[in-house]
């Protein structure tokens, strides 16, 4: 039976980094239900790093993200995982209000929105309705996560560090023994000392098999196309998204990436996208340009995870140290994931956060499953 210090459940962003971190002090071995990793939400996202995006602790894990993203800029990938990408929130006269409320919400999060009219928005995109903007907010601090190379760095980390990845090892169940787990999986049995809990949409799921109570953590679906546009649109160079989410969308190679940013509930699974989400993201995007969306050629979904606070739930269970919660990533599981992965390590380890984390804010009681837990006095900060 193959053996580590740490087994990680789950080989998605989450599962892959916070391995990577613990295997600078302990052995690890991740295992995944799939052939290979990223296969559910890591690889179904808008590859968006937003600063100003989520509730404060989100927005802390960002913050302490983003030397990751920028230093493996510098030689540690051989592609940049970043690139600068503006975003500009648009509205029409009927949210006004949305837009404003917004840019006033983006300001105390610590961002600048530039307002700007109807007339200087289509400047940026040509194919917005001018019967249809009335005022937007451009974002300049955003950027594009290369995903695909972000997680081949998470990857390539785990593996250097002695770190191993088990794809098509399904956990079907966790049988607790006096010094640790043992995994059945549909690979074969594996035993460890502690288990991190990554599963994504399944960290609920997981939670049980190990005889533990759930955090209620919500999957919710979120539907993504592509599709070619009408000849001489011209949709600029911005990520353009509604300042109600009614929509997004944003130029990628000839064609048009766009959603209709849905939340739907779901239970976790294989998401597929629906038909009428597509649609409705078609209707509301040809309803505010002039982009001519007729066809998709491709369509998928995700489920973005989220906690019954919106913030990720990173550290030991109350219940049983040896089990670690990594989850509710959300519709930031991307931008937060090198921070998180310090976070998860640390707390996972029984370390204080490191000071990285401590420097932007971040306090071990934001984080820990405690807060979520029926009973708990939260008065101890
Ligand atoms: C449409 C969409 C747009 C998004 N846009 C952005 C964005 O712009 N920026 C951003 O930061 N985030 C974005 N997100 C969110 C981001 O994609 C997620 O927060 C992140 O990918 C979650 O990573 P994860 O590793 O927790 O989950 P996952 O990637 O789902 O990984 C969990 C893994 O656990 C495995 N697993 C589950 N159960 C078991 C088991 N029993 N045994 C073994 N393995 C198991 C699964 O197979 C899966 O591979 C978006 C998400 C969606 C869907």
């Amino acid at each position: 039976m193959e053996t580590a210090d740490v087994a990680v459940i789950g080989a998605g962003i989450a599962g892959l980094s916070a391995a990577a971190e613990l295997a600078r002090s302990v052995s690890v071995i991740v295992v995944e239900t799939e052939a290979t990793p990223a296969h559910h939400a890591t690889g179904r996202s808008a590859a968006l790093y937003i600063p100003t995006y989520g509730p404060p602790t989100v927005r802390r894990l960002t913050a302490a993200s983003a030397p990751f993203f920028r230093s493996a800029n510098d030689g540690r990938s051989p592609t940049p995982l970043v690139s600068p990408r503006t975003v500009m929130y648009v509205a029409d006269e009927a949210h006004h209000d949305h837009l404003l409320a917004f840019a006033a919400g983006h300001g105390e999060a610590g961002g600048s929105l530039e307002l700007i009219d109807g007339p200087a928005s289509r400047a940026r995109c040509p194919a917005l309705r001018a019967d249809w903007v009335a005022a937007a907010g451009v974002d300049h601090d955003a950027l594009d996560i290369d995903v695909a190379a972000t997680v081949a760095t998470f990857r390539a980390g785990l593996v250097e560090r002695g770190g191993l990845l088990r794809t098509n090892h399904r956990v079907t169940a966790l049988d607790r023994g006096r010094n640790g787990w043992t995994l059945a999986t549909t690979g074969g049995p594996i035993s460890a000392g502690t288990i991190v809990n990554a599963s994504g949409a399944w960290v609920d799921v997981v939670a049980a098999m190990a005889g533990l109570a759930p955090l209620g953590f919500e999957p919710k679906r979120r539907t993504l196309a592509v599709g070619p546009i009408a000849a001489g649109a011209d949709p600029g160079d911005h990520f353009v998204a509604h300042a109600a989410m009614r929509f997004y969308f944003g130029a990628e190679h000839g064609d048009l990436l766009f959603s209709p940013a849905d939340e739907t509930l779901s239970e976790p699974t294989d998401a597929r996208p629906e038909e009428i989400d597509v649609a409705i993201a078609i209707d509301r995007i040809n309803e505010a340009t002039t982009l001519g969306l007729r066809s998709v050629r491709q369509a998928w979904a995700g489920l973005r995870t989220f906690s019954a606070d919106g913030d990720l739930v990173l550290g030991p269970d109350p219940a049983d140290p040896a089990f670690v919660w990594c989850g509710g990533q959300g519709g930031y599981g991307i931008h937060t994931s090198a921070a998180a992965a310090m976070a998860t390590a640390s707390l996972a380890l029984g370390e204080a956060l490191p000071a990285a984390l401590v420097d932007v804010g971040l306090r071990a009681s934001d984080l820990v499953p405690d807060r979520l837990l029926a009973g708990h006095d939260d008065s101890t900060g």
